[in-house]
């Protein structure tokens, strides 16, 4: 058996070239008026400065604008939620993003979350768009497992019915993972630090997603024949980044899984970029298929 490498580069650039064409039409109906993703940063944590400054950058390549907007350490719950406000009300922005963890209030991270007005929360943060998501209604899924349904649609993977172990319970990635492979007719099991036999769920598994945040941590010999492994996790260990999964030898093994870098992460921001296309969309009446045709 040869794996399929789920190759997410290969599917964002392809993602990109079609939300460029969206995005042209988007100008051409405002008077120039591109798609707006305004980003929030508190503090200068170097990592999330990369982050943010990746999602700018991904802006602009599909000729939409980023709104950066940095603020100090020290700024308090009340200045952040005001200018959470004013984002909301501003509508030449069509989403609003908050780079976590926001540094000195990490406390009320959900409340902040919670402010942004759900047809802006282009990825997936709210409760309201994760409770609506999760019930299957429309709303913007958490940009990661978004991507990674985007994925294995593209490849045909087979999702009914199957057996699906997603390891990790994060509100941005774990629980919305598996409420989407819920959603899509899988059998979900959920596995996290308190999981008895975390190898033996495993085993059972014919999807299995690491979402832990910790290199290399799921086995390849846990791993059963001809399953599909997408691996989210993103370390970065002396200078290189490994992800949660042992991949190599997978090969021989698994049906498909997703190289790291290159799989889940390209997934990530293009998915970001897409949800906000749509949100503008969406906002000026312009259903997807007209801007697309
Ligand atoms: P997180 O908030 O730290 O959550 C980690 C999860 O792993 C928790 O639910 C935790 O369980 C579980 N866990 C920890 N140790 C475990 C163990 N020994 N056995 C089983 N489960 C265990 O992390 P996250 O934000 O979800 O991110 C997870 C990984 O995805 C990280 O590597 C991150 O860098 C990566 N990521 C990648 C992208 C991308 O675009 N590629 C985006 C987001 C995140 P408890 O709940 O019990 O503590």
């Amino acid at each position: 058996m040869t794996a399929i490498i789920l190759d997410g580069t290969a599917l964002a650039k392809e993602i990109r070239k079609d939300l460029k064409e969206r995005v042209k039409r988007i100008r051409e109906a405002t008077g120039d008026q591109p798609p707006v993703l305004a980003t929030i940063l508190v503090g200068s944590d170097p990592a999330s400065e990369v982050y943010v400054n990746m999602k700018g950058r991904a802006c602009r390549r599909v000729g939409m604008e980023s709104l950066k907007i940095d603020l100090p350490e020290g700024t308090t719950k009340e200045q952040l939620l005001a200018r959470i406000d004013e984002l909301n009300k501003d509508s030449n922005v069509h989403g609003i993003l908050i780079q976590h963890p926001v540094a000195g209030l990490e406390d009320v991270e959900r409340e902040l979350f919670d402010a942004i007005d759900a047809r802006k929360d282009v990825d997936g943060v709210t409760s309201l768009g994760f409770g609506r998501m999760s019930m299957g209604e429309d709303a913007f899924g958490s940009a990661t497992p978004a991507g990674i349904m985007s994925l294995l649609r593209h490849y045909n993977i087979e999702l009914s019915g199957k057996h699906a172990v997603v390891v990790g319970r994060s509100a941005i990635l774990g629980k919305p993972m598996a409420a989407m492979l819920l959603n899509a007719n899988c059998t979900v099991t959920i596995c996290h630090s308190r999981t008895v036999d975390l190898a033996g769920q495993i085993a059972q598994a014919d999807i299995v997603v690491g979402a832990v945040g910790r290199p290399a941590f799921i086995k390849r010999d846990w791993i059963k024949e001809g399953a599909v492994v997408v691996d989210a996790g993103y370390n970065k260990i002396e200078g290189e980044y490994i992800g949660d999964c042992e991949l190599e030898g997978l090969d021989d093994k698994a049906l498909a899984y997703t190289p790291v870098p290159g799989g889940v992460g390209p997934m990530t921001i293009v998915t970001l970029i897409q949800q906000t296309v749509e949100s503008a969309e969406k906002s000026l009446g312009l259903s997807a298929e007209t801007v697309s045709a």
